[in-house]
């Protein structure tokens, strides 16, 4: 095995630790046949993994909710009630009694048949349930084999996670305090576990490819997340100049930490909002740590996800009122549920699409799903008067959407006035623009919205044609390609002419070799990872903005992204 694996440096840092290798695949266990007097203690074998298993799960589930809160620990209950489950236990109960044959094998088989049969039900929210025993089982199966299961809550010394991918709710679960950084064998730059360790300032490399799997538990890694590196079983001398990068990094976080209560000015005094990205109440305390002018993107489907239900209006109320609160007058920019593509929602029972990034997601699911829509909107207007609240729809392409959806929120607001129910009237209304459509005629748009933000997570991938979670196409995520700069450019000059201002709340926004470019643009507000806000800060305090947007004039006219890249850092390297 190669000593060092590449992949995409997703969130950067260092960590120097033990590899734990996360994945829940189980070997398939051999069938062996017993003596009829030994039944009894390969019953009780069984029953004793799943005492162990029930142990472990309760813990999981405390722990979550501690440190995550209820919601977030709701799966395990559920987890819990299937060890319960007398067509999981007592079917293999009596399996190993009547056929005589080994505790393992017979748990394989019952399992097998009980997910075979979930699989093939009707019910999207049954099939998901498959999952569930698998990973229920598969945890018995652990105890049963000597190999517990693995769980990224209850890491117990310090390590860097290694796994083929990580969901957002894997991420969640990760227990900070020991889990220094990841490492997974797929995944892009902007899928959901990257995003995520951003917001968690947690070192992260996604697509080392499958080379991660022969990585044994154990092993001293270096994780190298600002070059994207993966060095395993590193030598002494590695390890020292690691240590040595390592404790340079920190240092330069402490020295950033001082610009946190620090305006946002260009060299040449121009004001600027360096906002943050969050998905959760959680995600918070980073926001304000950085010194953040606002909050430009909260991704609200994250709080439909990894549950079982939709969130009510008073559950929603509360959390967009408190982190108005948090956020004390800074502005708050709250999107509207963009469920769909790589973002499931199981209990919403959607139809399979072939195509889900073009299918029907985010606004325009909202408005085929109006109860949903209107609940969110009556939810986000009744918290308005917390503090400065701006709605945004993601996913416009065109018109008639943005018109239908201001409509909507307008007819929810004139209801709660009815009521007696007050809400703020300094909302602003913007929408996201991530649709090429949506760019090319942003001039139309702009007359009827308060702001834009610019999705260039989505709009690189629909402008390339190349879907954002699939690494083989990961080299046409392309931010400084001249086709998405003069995207960029045409946005924010429709904006400039009808008065309005301009964000960008894609991962683009925080990137070091595109911010100098976009303040030369014209770009008012640039929203990132709570840990990109001070870097941003301290660099675009070194940039003049009349200087950049001559040289953003002359990047738009150039032919690729590598000359767009060498243009920049060439003139960046002279000032
Ligand atoms: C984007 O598309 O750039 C964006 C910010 O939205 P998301 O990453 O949530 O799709
Ligand atoms: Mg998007």
């Amino acid at each position: 095995m190669a000593n060092i694996l590449t992949g995409i440096a997703a969130s950067p840092g260092i960590a120097i630790a033990k590899a734990f290798r996360f994945g829940h695949a189980a070997p398939t266990p051999e069938r062996k046949t017993i003596e009829e007097a030994e039944t009894e203690a390969e019953a009780a074998r069984f029953r004793e993994a799943v005492r162990l298993a029930q142990g472990e799960i309760e813990e999981i589930r405390a722990q979550t909710e501690r440190r995550l809160g209820a919601q977030k620990a709701e799966i395990f209950e559920a987890h819990l009630m299937l060890l319960e489950d007398p067509d999981l236990v007592d079917v293999t109960l009596d399996k190993i009694a009547e056929e005589k044959i080994n505790a393992e094998y017979a748990l394989y088989e019952v399992t097998n048949a009980v997910v075979d049969m979930l699989q093939e039900m009707e019910d999207e929210l049954l099939r998901e349930r498959a999952a569930d025993v698998k990973d229920v089982s598969g945890r018995v199966m652990g105890h049963l084999i000597g190999q517990p299961y693995a769980s990224l809550s209850g890491l117990s010394e310090e390590s860097v996670v290694i796994a083929e991918d990580l969901t957002p709710s894997d991420t969640a679960q990760l227990d900070l305090e020991y889990a220094l950084g990841f490492a997974t064998a797929v995944g892009s730059r902007t899928s959901h576990s990257a995003i995520m360790a951003r917001s968690l300032e947690l070192p992260a490399i996604v697509g080392i490819g499958a080379e991660a799997a022969s990585i044994p538990t154990g092993t001293v890694v270096i994780l190298d997340a600002a070059e994207g590196k993966l060095i395993v079983d590193p030598s002494e001398e590695e390890l020292r100049e690691y240590r040595g990068k390592k404790a340079a990094y920190e240092e330069r976080r402490a020295k950033l930490k001082q610009l946190s209560g620090q305006p946002s000015v260009s060299a040449d005094g121009v004001h600027l909002e360096l906002a943050a990205n969050i998905g959760s109440v959680e995600d918070l305390a980073k926001v304000l740590e950085n010194g953040a002018d606002g909050v430009g993107l909260f991704r609200t489907e994250f709080l439909y996800m990894g549950r079982s239900s939709f969130p009510s209006e008073d559950e929603q109320y509360r959390i967009y009122k408190h982190v108005l609160e948090k956020m004390n007058g800074k502005r708050v920019v709250i999107r509207t549920l963009d469920i769909g593509g790589d973002k499931e929602l199981p209990y919403l029972e959607l139809p399979k699409e072939s195509n889900p990034f073009l299918g029907l997601r985010a606004l325009r699911l909202c408005l085929d799903r109006q109860d949903l829509f209107r609940t969110q909107l009556r939810a986000l207007l009744r918290a308005s008067t917390a503090g400065k609240l701006n709605v945004m729809f993601p996913m416009i392409a065109v018109l008639s959407e943005l018109r239908e959806a201001k409509r909507i929120l307008e007819e929810e607001r004139e209801k709660l006035l009815r009521e007696g129910i007050p809400v703020s009237d300094s909302i602003e209304v913007g929408m996201m623009i991530e649709i090429p459509a949506a760019a090319l005629n942003a001039d139309s748009f702009a007359k009827e919205v308060d702001f834009f933000s610019i999705g260039t997570n989505d709009l690189i991938q629909y402008t390339m044609a190349a879907d954002r979670m699939n690494e083989s196409v990961a080299y046409l995520y392309q931010p400084y390609h001249p086709s998405i700069l003069r995207l960029v450019g045409m946005v924010i000059r429709a904006a400039n002419r009808a008065g309005k201002w301009t964000g960008m709340c894609g991962e683009m926004a925080g990137d070091p070799t595109a911010i100098p470019l976009l303040l030369g643009m014209g770009l008012n507000e640039f929203s990132m990872s709570a840990g990109s806000v001070l870097p941003a800060r301290e660099l675009v305090g070194q940039l003049s903005k009349r200087e950049w947007a001559a040289f953003a004039e002359e990047a738009l006219a150039m032919g690729s992204q590598e000359e767009v890249k060498q243009f920049v850092e060439d003139k960046r390297s002279f000032a």
